[in-house]
């Protein structure tokens, strides 16, 4: 049985963080293992299309100032000419045009997958691929981690997978009933979603005098956008498919969902390259069969979630966990952070970190 100092539990946006920061403090003694083939988590570019995350904001200062220390760029969020409004299919739609003035999305040069790339450099012999961890023993000194192949042990650990598939593993002695709950009742974020991308060798909506903007919540397609790439070159149009079709076949919801673009942007969507979907609920690393619509009473960021259990040998960590901004990849970058923070502090007051 191999023993780590730490080790980090889930390769997404959050542990890489946190590995990225043990790195930064000369720490070398962490492992980070992974259930799914790819790091990443809930940030995927397939063939150039973010099947999850794609966008932040200007006040999201977390993934702002870790772009820059990464030296990684952004750009605005395409929007020039006519966007769409759909709200009922039977009736004419709405056009408007985007104020250039506006504040827009960003989206990360080289698509979402750029921040994971970039953030792993240092860290990618430490990551173990295919490897599900099912159980946690308090051995009083040390932790136990119970895997689908290896066990492992650690004097700390940071759990970043989402809060409801935490409620799943086996903990010994097990978690208390009313944090079990807490944990087991809080959606992961965007667990609902399916995405599409379709890529082009042209961007014939823009020469039409399309943004590639085409909002309708009864539509296919409830949103979708110009998702072209200057540095990868790769032309899409990318967006959210509506939940009433996820029990459909592949082949008939591509279908319903290429007549409805064609029917805004015309029949030169059905000369695609390359289309890809991705249904997030059906993913056992990011949901389970208890989906769960987001509602406002959700419990993000809840106390339970800061307090490390163990004595102070596991901390809970991932965006959910996160008092600032939760869900988005800034929340997950902040948990990452206070996550390897916890058992450094001296380090990261000093650097100034939040
Ligand atoms: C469709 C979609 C669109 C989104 N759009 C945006 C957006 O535009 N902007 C934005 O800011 N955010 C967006 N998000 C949210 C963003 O992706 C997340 O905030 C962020 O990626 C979460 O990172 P994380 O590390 O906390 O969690 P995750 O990425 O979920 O990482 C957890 C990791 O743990 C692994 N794991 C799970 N179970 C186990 C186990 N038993 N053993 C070992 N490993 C395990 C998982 O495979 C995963 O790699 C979106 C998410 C989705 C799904």
């Amino acid at each position: 049985m191999t023993h780590f100092k730490y080790v980090i539990i889930g390769a997404g946006l959050s542990g890489l963080t946190s590995a990225y920061y043990l790195n930064k403090l000369g720490e070398s003694n962490y492992l980070v293992l992974e259930s799914r083939d790819r790091i990443g988590g809930r940030i995927f570019t397939k063939n150039g299309i973010d099947l999850g995350a794609t966008w932040f904001q200007n006040h999201h200062e977390m993934v702002v100032n870790f772009l820059n220390e990464l030296q990684l760029e952004s750009f605005d969020q395409y929007s020039k000419g006519k966007s769409i409004l759909l709200y009922d299919p039977n009736r004419p739609v709405h056009y408007f045009e985007s104020d250039p003035n506006a504040q827009a999305a960003k989206r990360i040069k080289g698509n979402s997958v750029s921040l994971i790339r970039r953030l792993s450099q240092s860290s990618m012999d430490k990551i173990k691929l295919y490897t599900i961890v099912q159980e946690i023993i308090d051995k009083g000194d040390h932790l136990k981690i119970v895997t689908n192949k290896e066990t492992f042990t650690a004097s700390k650990v940071i759990l970043t997978i989402p809060p409801k598939l935490v409620s799943q593993l086996q903990f010994t002695p097990d978690l208390n009933i009313s944090t079990k709950k807490i944990l087991a009742s809080t959606p992961t974020w965007m667990e609902h979603s399916i995405k599409v991308g379709i890529t082009y060798e042209k961007a014939f909506w823009r020469n039409k005098n399309f943004s590639g903007t085409l909002i309708g919540q009864s539509g296919a397609v409830t949103e979708l956008y110009d998702h072209c790439d200057p540095t990868t070159g790769i032309i899409s149009l990318m967006g959210f498919v509506s939940e009433n079709l996820r029990e459909q076949n592949v082949d008939q919801r591509k279908k319903i969902i290429l007549d409805y673009i064609a029917n805004q942007l015309g029949t030169e969507v059905y000369n695609y390259l390359n289309y890809e979907e991705n249904d997030w609920s059906k993913d056992p690393n990011t949901s389970n069969s208890l989906l769960t619509k987001f509602s406002r009473t959700h419990n993000y960021g809840h106390p339970v979630m800061q307090e490390s259990i163990f004595n102070d040998k596991l901390i809970f960590s991932g965006t959910e966990t996160s008092q600032l901004n939760a869900g988005y990849m800034d929340g997950a970058i902040y948990s990452g952070i206070r996550s390897a923070a916890h058992w450094n502090k001296p380090y990261f007051s000093n650097a100034n970190s939040k």
